[in-house]
């Protein structure tokens, strides 16, 4: 839970107490975001499964999240059936904010209306979005194709950003042909912000977040990964070291290897990308009521939500859930644009696991529980403690390889040596 709300923007016109007002202010929204509110199943198809890191997990190694293997399996019961958590479970304050304004149950506070407003605003302007969104995922822009680092920048300008509690967003300096957004409408004022998104620590995990969201107060909160599924590529592929190679034809071959990552590999990154993140936001906020913190895994098709407990260990992954109606519409999903919103205020709207309540399904937490300790092994210090935030570049940790010339100078002799 949010404890304190700096500067954001105007909330909507009320006086406390008034009851004439309370009744007005579900009027004056835009009728849509109550959608789902007598029917929950839309929300249901964002349930989480729980993961837990594989024994190959290289967490405990010095890797950039491009390198990161998490070998991760979706916990099963004795029945082989994934244990599951509801939307609505971990996002019930959110819910129940939207059927208390609904049936003008109360006056919202301040840092409510400031985050009702948000939604409201982006229902409001959902078709200037959906244009421009459905111009760069699913379109052409005339003088070919149209790059990764314009769909990522549209999703952060036209969907991400817009939904986020400051209604703004940093997006990694190291992305390739940075600049405007490429809709080109004249109701699109964006102005993106590039800015060192890196974070880790060079010992472990450590490389750049592609999107961060952030606060009212430019305070980071919200961590996005992207993905470009349809053509197989993640645009983290272009941090390869051009170097290494010796010949055009051995680097364009390695290249074109490494540009079409399998799916795992751009999932693993997500996943380490996740925890680091997490850890980062414990260290930075002690004083959060949680630390279930989200990231948002997202294609130009669909997203998926990845969120770690640091404290509790827990893991979880949501289904795949689709930024537009199914084909031909060219809407975006209603219960998405929610589930978004909710998991951007995920401080206001998400109540965290509480280990108590897990306990009647599960024997012991270690059954549900994502291994990550034992994958860190002695580096755990370093998660915990030492991970660093807004890094432009980490240092080189030399990796361990054959032994050389210096270091066996230099050592101790097993056998202990006789004088001849
Ligand atoms: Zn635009």
């Amino acid at each position: 839970m949010a404890t304190k709300h700096e500067e954001g923007p105007p909330p909507f016109k009320r006086n406390r107490g008034d009851e004439h007002n309370k009744s007005n202010l579900s009027r004056e929204i835009d009728e849509r975001i109550f959608t789902y509110l007598s029917d929950l199943v839309p929300f249901s198809t964002a349930r989480f499964g729980i993961l837990q890191l594989g024994p190959l997990c290289n967490a405990s190694m010095s890797c950039a999240f491009s390198e990161a293997n998490c070998h991760v399996k979706t916990v099963l019961n004795e029945n082989n059936l994934a244990l599951i958590l509801e939307f609505n479970q971990l996002f019930s304050k959110g819910i129940q904010l939207l059927r208390d304004v609904k049936e003008n149950k109360r006056d919202l506070e301040e840092h409510e209306l400031a985050a009702l407003k948000i939604l409201d605003d982006f229902f409001k302007e959902k078709g200037q979005h959906e244009e421009s969104l459905i111009k760069i995922l699913q379109g052409h822009l005339g003088d070919g194709d149209v790059t990764e680092t314009e769909k990522l920048i549209a999703l952060a300008e036209h969907l991400l950003g817009k939904l986020s509690p400051g209604k703004s967003y940093i997006i990694d300096s190291g992305v390739e042909r940075k600049g405007k957004c490429g809709c080109g409408f004249d109701h699109c004022n964006s102005d993106p912000v590039f800015g060192s998104t890196g974070l880790g620590h060079e010992e472990v995990w450590h490389g750049s977040i592609d999107i961060i969201l952030l606060s009212n107060g430019g305070i980071p909160e919200t961590a996005a990964s992207y993905f470009d599924d349809s053509q197989g590529l993640v645009a983290v592929a272009s941090h390869i070291n051009d170097c290494e190679y010796k010949t055009d034809e051995e680097y364009s071959e390695r290249r074109t290897s490494e540009r079409k990552p399998s799916l795992s590999c751009a999932e693993s990154r997500a996943i380490a990308q996740t925890i680091v993140f997490s850890f980062c936001q414990r260290k930075k906020h002690p004083h959060f009521s949680n630390f279930l913190i989200p990231n948002i895994f997202i294609s130009p098709k669909d997203f998926r939500i990845i969120m770690y407990d640091s404290v509790n260990d827990i893991l979880i992954c949501s289904a795949p859930l689709p930024i537009f109606q199914p084909y031909p519409s060219k809407s975006l999903q209603i219960a998405s644009i929610i589930i978004l919103w909710m998991v951007l205020h995920h401080r206001m709207f998400c109540g965290g696991i509480d280990p108590s309540s897990i306990m009647g399904t599960v024997n012991e937490m270690k059954e549900i529980q994502s291994n990550f300790k034992d994958r860190a092994k002695e580096k755990l210090n370093i998660y915990i403690n030492a991970l660093k935030f807004g890094v432009h570049e980490f240092p080189l940790v030399p990796r361990e390889s054959f032994p050389s010339y210096e270091l066996l100078g230099f050592g101790v002799h097993l056998i202990p040596q006789t004088k001849s």
